[in-house]
């Protein structure tokens, strides 16, 4: 696969060369503890003394407090921490001090979790008080006049992480001063550094924190600016480092490289200016309104910084997204980086107002003043590729694209699933327990590959098969089951679909061949059985018959009889494959199959998976039960899953094993590790 894009500079940047050199010539040179008086300390004295200096220009900090820290996540503790300590003894003290503690609706989890821990285990209880933010994304300052005078301490971010909206700090400042707050101020600086021009002790921002790793410094360094004045109550006590405002030896090596990075925007000619940000800004855009055209930007680009873009687009789930682009080889994220592990919607855009679709299902691209010129351009390339593979590489094509799909599909959604079975040569179908909400997807998908449903069937009379059997306008069935013919066997191109009764309420539908004495065991490759107990049609299936259920929570995909009876379905070799066992494997057994069960849509926007000089076979999930039958009937060629983690391949290998087939593996970690 291609060398990876990185666009995800809003989660972490890489490091900047130069900041990578002056932490090496740090830990050479100035390995000395600052503390010590002999040279070697003295020298990394000098370092961070230098520093200092340079940070304490470039944010305008004035005669503010700059410390060093391990990055903003600790600035805002101690931050959080302060003000609240000040504010309890002003309170002991008599005063009134307020009520609330107001954070930007749209902050980093980092504040609003800070102030509900810190007000805990201070006992102070305040209120915490969400300030709304307008559909653009900007506080609501009538809002803010309305709390303002009832609030201890206001916290409101410089620059959005998830959708680069730049705040109106003046506009709050002015609330502030006209409302006579005597709140204390923090302004969450991350997303600012290196982007906005910052003049801190101009404004009456009393905490300021940063992080290096947002602007090519490396993890674990970061700063925090507290105004000449403003309380301060140190987090870390102990050997009185940092003006004892925060003790514990220091990171000379990350605060060379950050002191690289700040050299680096002084110099002014090292980071990309606003104006060629703003070009390859409009040249992502593009790319993205022409892949995909119903694209709806989250974020007006007049408010935000250009380094960033956030985006839903109608139909396609942020999972969906993120996938196709990580196969085409362009890092985004869903969201913010610590949110894209989970699958909540995006607190930020529901915050603004947005739509539940959009929030659920928004793309964050960040870039940065680094990024060139060529970087953006082959992002677009591949961001094109991603859209044609959207397009042509649709649940239900086959591989090759537009190429209508054959076979079983499995159309899962949490514990229940539906069932189609294709036939590509006759262009039929048959649609088994469909899921209400899958209805407009189904109807178009198959609309679009040409297909003609023959039925929608059910396996009991709940089934609801109106919604879709309406979208496909298909004629009345001829009972509650779906069923559009007479008799009970139903011809689906070369193979027939039969239905068994399964006691007075249920019907199981075999799907096979048939010779004049009937279908035999042997000739039902698949039995659809919705929730009725398999071992009723034992004396029609094979032990291999794959039975499909109705429900598949804990993704076995399909079972068998055999895998029923079988003790210990997993034993035999090891499963999982790391490069050098996946390579051994490859040599010894020229016969093995790599399949790669990712979706086609990112199989394609991969331009097809190569391994080891070998070209994978493209089988999504929801195919595989389409493919097991051939498997489990074919020479026993050692069949090895591969996806991006590994976590979808693995699943794949357990229903392998599980059905008795011993040479079925994963690739540990997934294609990213290799
Ligand atoms: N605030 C904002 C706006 C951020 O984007 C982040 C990082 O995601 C943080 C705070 C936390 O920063 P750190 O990773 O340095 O602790």
């Amino acid at each position: 696969m291609n060398h990876a894009i990185y666009l995800d500079g809003n989660a972490t940047s890489p490091v900047l060369p130069a900041a990578i050199d002056a932490a090496v010539r740090a830990m050479r040179e100035c390995y000395g503890n600052p503390s010590s008086g002999h040279s070697a300390g003295l020298r990394a004295r000098a370092l961070l003394d230098g520093a200092r200096r340079r940070a304490v220009r470039l944010l305008g900090a004035g005669s503010g407090r700059l410390m060093f820290n391990s990055g903003a996540t600790e600035g805002i503790q101690s931050a959080v921490l302060s003000a609240l300590c000040a504010l309890r003894e002003r309170r002991a003290q008599g005063e009134d001090i307020g009520t609330l503690l107001v954070y930007g609706a749209t902050e980093h989890k980092a504040v609003p979790e800070s102030l509900a821990h810190w007000n805990r285990l201070l006992g102070l209880h305040l209120r915490l008080a969400a300030l709304p933010v307008d559909g653009d994304g900007l506080h609501d300052l009538p809002a803010l006049r309305a709390l303002a005078p009832q609030a201890a301490l206001v916290c409101t971010m410089a620059a959005n992480n998830e959708t680069g909206i730049v705040s109106d700090l003046a506009g709050i400042e002015r609330v502030l001063n006209e409302t006579r707050s005597q709140a204390y101020w923090l302004v969450d600086c991350v997303q600012a550094l290196g982007k906005m021009k910052l003049d801190l002790a101009r404004t009456r921002i009393d905490y300021a924190p940063f992080s290096g790793h947002k602007l090519y410094a490396p993890k674990g360094i970061g700063m925090l600016y507290v105004r000449d004045g403003a309380p301060y109550t140190p987090l870390i006590v102990g050997g009185g480092q940092e003006a004892a405002l925060r003790s514990g030896t220091e990171n000379t090596a990350g605060v060379a490289a950050l002191d690289a990075v700040l050299a680096a925007l002084e110099q002014g000619d090292v980071l990309r200016g606003d104006e060629e940000l703003h070009a390859f800004r409009a040249q992502l855009a593009d790319a993205l309104r022409a892949a995909f055209p119903a694209i709806v930007f989250n974020a007006p680009f007049a408010q935000s910084l250009p380094t960033t873009l956030n985006f839903s687009v109608p139909g396609l789930s942020s999972r969906e997204l993120t996938d196709v682009f990580d196969a085409a080889g362009v890092s985004v994220s869903a969201g913010s980086a610590c949110s894209s592990a989970k699958a909540a919607p995006s607190h930020v855009l529901e915050a603004m107002g947005l739509p539940q679709w959009r929030s659920a299902s928004a793309i964050r691209i960040s870039f940065g003043a680094l990024t060139d010129a060529d970087t953006i351009a082959e992002a677009c390339r591949r961001i094109a590729r991603c859209g044609t593979a959207l397009s042509t590489g649709g649940l239900f094509a086959a591989g090759g694209g537009q190429a209508p799909g054959d076979g079983v599909l499995q159309l899962g959604s949490g514990a229940q699933c539906s069932w189609l079975v294709q036939d590509a040569a006759s262009r039929a179908c048959v649609v088994i327990d469909p899921q209400p909400e899958f209805a407009e997807r189904i109807a178009a998908g198959l609309h679009g590959q040409g297909y003609q449903v023959l039925a929608v069937l059910g396996t009991t009379p709940g089934a609801d098969l109106t919604t879709l059997s309406r979208a496909l306008n298909l004629p009345p069935a001829l009972d509650a089951f779906g069923w559009p013919a007479d008799g009970d066997v139903l011809a689906l191109g070369g193979q027939l679909i039969r239905r068994i009764a399964c006691g007075t309420d249920r019907f199981s539908y075999l799907l096979g061949t048939e010779t004049d004495s009937g279908m035999a065991p042997a000739a039902v490759r698949h039995a659809f059985i919705g929730d009725a107990d398999p071992r009723q049609l034992a004396a029609l299936l094979d032990p291999d018959t794959l039975l499909c259920a109705a429900r598949d929570a804990q993704q076995p995909f399909c079972s068998s009889l055999r895998a029923g009876q079988l003790a210990a379905p997993e034993s035999g070799a090891p499963m999982q494959l790391d490069a050098g066992a996946l390579q051994a494997l490859l040599l010894r057994r020229p016969d093995a199959v790599l399949v790669d069960v990712r979706e086609r849509h990112e199989y394609a926007a991969g331009a097809g998976t190569q391994l080891a000089g070998r070209t994978a076979l493209s089988v999504p999930l929801a195919r595989l039960t389409g493919h097991v039958a051939g498997w489990l009937r074919g020479a026993g060629a050692p069949l090895i899953f591969v996806c991006r983690s590994g976590a979808r391949s693995a699943k794949a290998a357990h229903c392998l094993r599980r059905l008795g087939y011993q040479h079925a593996y994963t690739l540990e970690g997934g294609i990213a590790l290799v």
